[in-house]
Parts: structure tokens; C-alpha cells; sequence
């Protein structure tokens, strides 16, 4: 048998030089209604105190609280949005709605729930301490409080946080842009009928999805043939507008497996084996400092390989500190015999029972059945030297869905 000449590197290694020839992206400014999910690159300060005048939360009657009179004469009314009342002095009180200004003079709101309004005269049932439903001043956020970090990711809160200062724009780093080539003759895309010895496309499209869900933004640009001409126009083309590559297919011992040539004529091959079954092949070079992953052909060695190496690699472009899945303890419900050669991720569907979790393989796990990964919360990480595990055994899982 012929072998590959790279070295075989751990799971760990091959991640530990993905992250380190990734960086992230350069910051955009992006507008607040666009900027969801991504990663803030710039801290954000409050400019003024929110709320910005000291307000009522409650519907009521605004007072001075230490004010002894048993009734007193209701001046006017302040609505939110608008200053018309009076001030409030002894004796006297301003009904008052929820969200408006405090009229000067009162220091309290006492809510309609405690009041009896007649003729124009308002008597309280209980009393309240001063400061009692006001809102001060800069109780959410004061003027040059650090609001957000950078590394922080945007959700609704966050952008709520922002319309609310004022800024409308943010900077954040930009979701990277992933080529994606299939190459194989064999290859026809989904919208065809296969001919002799053809198969649909599906690396395409999936790996696409998992770009999507990984936080990336797809290109694709379709199947490319098994020719050193056309793999060196589309990996021109893919160079020109997007952040990462990746391929499907070609990065085996065949004769028409060109895409490990191709990548050491372009740029540098970081590794071209690793030890773990699926992906055994997967490749990664860096191109004039692009990141460059050959997957593997097989429908799930592909995904399996974008799950582990591809989306660290892009959630690190994109800005997040954590790209890490949880990986946990999970107990097996069947017994699972496995090729001890190789660290082996096997699809597998994990359930929690009084709070024990359970896993159970997706069924035949060749890699050229995507089927495997259909439902597919967890990946088994079952140790190289160990071949045989019995119903009830403990192992490590990722888990991969679920947790985004
Ligand atoms: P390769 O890695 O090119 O040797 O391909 C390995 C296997 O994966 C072969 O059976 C291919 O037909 C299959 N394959 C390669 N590319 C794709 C693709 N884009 N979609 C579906 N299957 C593929
Ligand atoms: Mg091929």
C-alpha cells in the first residue's frame, strides 16, 4: 500500500495549528439591524445617563413623601412624552403616568392603586419613603459606563442597548466569506439526473449549511473537474473574494487526487493526515496567509472535518473567544465494537435520563453514509487502542448540536 509521506498528527495538533494561522477578521461598521450575531470589535461607552431625567414607574400621583396634609389638590397631570406640569409644593400632587418626567418639588410616586381622587383633591390610603417608584437619573446606564465589550457577542439585549445611546452603527468583525469548490468527474449538481458512474453533488450544499450555521457566508462555486487546469482557475477565483477555502474530494492516494499538489503549488500544506477515522485525509494549507481545508470527499468525513476544524477556524474569524463544544461524559446504551487503529468520531444521538446522559450511534457508520449524521446531536470521540465497548461503558462526546 502506498503511503501518505505527511505526518500523522493528533486531532489536537491538526486544531491547535488551525488556530494558530487564524486571526480575526479586520472590524466593518455595520448598522445595529445588521449587526446580530456578530462580534463586537470596538468597546461601547454610554454618552449620557439613561434614564436621562428621573422618571415614574408607576401610574400614580407624584409627592413630596415627608408631606403631613391628610388630602391634597391635585395641579395637573404629566403624561409621558411631555413637561406641562407644575411643581409639586406641600399640599399638593400631580397625577402622574408611568415613563413621564417627575415634576420638580416631589421626590415620590404614589400609585393609583393607594389613591382616591374627587373634586380635584386626591387622599392616599398608605404612604411611601421618598425615591419610592422614581427612576433616577442613570439607573440603567450613567455617562461613560462600559456598556459592551469588545468580544462580545450581539443579541437583542445588546442591540437594545445600543438604539437606546444613540448608535445607530457598531463595529463588529465581519462574518467570514468561504469559497466552496467540489471536485470530482464524477460529480453532476443536485438539479441532474446522474449518468453512468455519476453521483449527485451533496457536498455542495451541505458543506454550505454548515458554513451558514458555523457563522460563515457561503460562496459557491459549484464542482470543479479533477484537472490541474481547472482546479487552478476556481482556487484563483475562490482567492479573489473570500476569507477561507474549502474543498470536497481529491485529497487521497488516487491518481486523480490532486488537490494536496495543487495546495503545496499555491501556498504551504500545514498537515495532510490526521489520526481519526472519519477525515483521515483532511488537509489544511494556508494561501498567501487564506486558510485552506481539502475535506475529504465522503459526505460525512467532509462534515465531520468541518465540524472539527472548520468551525473553530471561523468562529475565530469571526471575533468569538469560545468556539469550544461542550464535551461531556455519556454512558452507552448499546455495545459498540470499533476499529482501535484511529481516535473515531461516531455519530451519535444523546438523551438525558435523571440527569445522565445516554448515547446511542446513528447505526452503520461508513463514511459515505450521510445518513449517519441525520438526527446527530453528539460525536463519540472513541479511543485509538481500545476496540471493544459494552453497554453502560463511559466515554467522551462533543456535542454538536443543541448548544448554538
Ligand atoms: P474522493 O475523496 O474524491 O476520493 O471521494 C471519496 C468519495 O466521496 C467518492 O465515493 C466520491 O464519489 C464521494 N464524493 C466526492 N465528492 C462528493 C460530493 N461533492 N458529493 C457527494 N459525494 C462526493
Ligand atoms: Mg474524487
Amino acid at each position: 500500500m502506498v503511503e501518505s509521506s505527511y505526518p500523522m498528527l493528533t486531532p489536537e495538533e491538526a486544531l491547535g495549528r488551525v488556530l494558530a494561522s487564524v486571526q480575526p477578521l479586520a472590524p466593518v461598521r455595520l448598522p445595529m439591524d445588521q449587526a446580530l450575531g456578530h462580534v463586537l470589535a470596538a468597546e461601547v461607552r454610554a454618552a449620557e445617563d439613561m434614564p436621562p431625567f428621573p422618571s415614574s414607574a408607576m401610574d400614580g400621583y407624584a409627592v413630596i413623601a415627608a408631606d403631613p396634609a391628610p388630602e391634597r389638590v391635585v395641579l395637573g397631570e404629566q403624561d409621558a412624552g411631555y413637561v406641562q406640569a407644575p411643581a409639586v409644593g406641600p399640599g399638593t400632587a400631580v397625577r402622574i403616568m408611568t415613563g413621564a418626567a417627575l415634576p420638580p418639588g416631589a421626590d415620590t410616586v404614589i400609585p393609583v392603586e393607594y389613591a382616591l381622587e374627587e373634586d380635584g383633591r386626591v387622599r392616599f390610603t398608605r404612604a411611601f419613603p421618598p425615591r419610592a417608584h422614581v427612576r433616577p437619573v442613570g439607573q440603567d446606564l450613567a455617562a461613560g459606563d462600559l456598556v459592551l465589550a469588545p468580544g462580545m457577542a450581539l443579541g437583542a439585549a445588546e442591540i437594545g442597548l445600543l438604539a437606546t445611546m444613540g448608535y445607530t452603527e457598531v463595529a463588529v468583525h465581519p462574518r467570514p466569506r468561504v469559497a466552496i469548490m467540489a471536485t470530482g468527474d464524477e460529480l453532476v449538481s443536485a438539479d441532474r439526473t446522474p449518468g453512468p458512474g455519476q453521483i449527485r453533488d451533496s457536498n455542495s450544499h451541505a458543506l454550505a449549511a454548515a458554513v451558514r450555521q458555523f457563522g460563515g457566508v457561503p460562496i459557491p462555486l459549484g464542482i470543479v473537474r479533477d484537472t490541474e487546469e481547472a482546479l487552478r482557475a476556481a482556487f484563483g477565483d475562490a482567492l479573489s473574494r473570500a476569507d477561507a477555502l474549502l474543498t470536497s474530494g481529491g485529497v487521497s492516494m488516487g491518481r486523480r487526487d490532486l488537490i494536496k499538489p495543487i495546495l503545496e503549488e499555491l501556498g504551504q500544506v500545514v498537515f495532510g493526515r490526521i489520526a481519526q477515522k472519519p477525515g483521515k485525509p483532511t488537509t489544511f494549507a494556508l494561501i498567501r496567509g487564506v486558510p485552506a481545508f481539502g475535506l475529504p470527499g465522503f459526505p460525512v468525513s467532509s462534515l465531520v472535518s468541518a465540524e472539527l476544524y472548520v468551525r473553530p477556524a471561523l468562529r475565530v474569524m469571526a471575533g468569538f473567544s469560545a468556539w469550544r463544544r461542550p464535551e461531556v461524559a455519556v454512558r452507552l446504551v448499546h455495545d459498540i465494537r470499533h476499529d482501535p487503529d484511529r481516535l473515531e468520531f461516531q455519530r451519535a444521538v444523546v438523551r438525558w435520563e435523571g440527569g445522565q446522559a445516554w448515547a446511542s450511534n446513528t447505526g452503520d457508520q461508513v463514511s459515505g453514509r450521510l445518513r449517519s449524521l441525520v438526527g446527530a446531536n453528539a460525536l463519540l470521540m472513541l479511543p485509538a487502542g481500545v476496540s471493544d465497548f459494552h453497554r453502560g461503558d463511559e466515554v467522551r462526546a462533543l456535542l454538536i448540536a443543541g448548544g448554538e
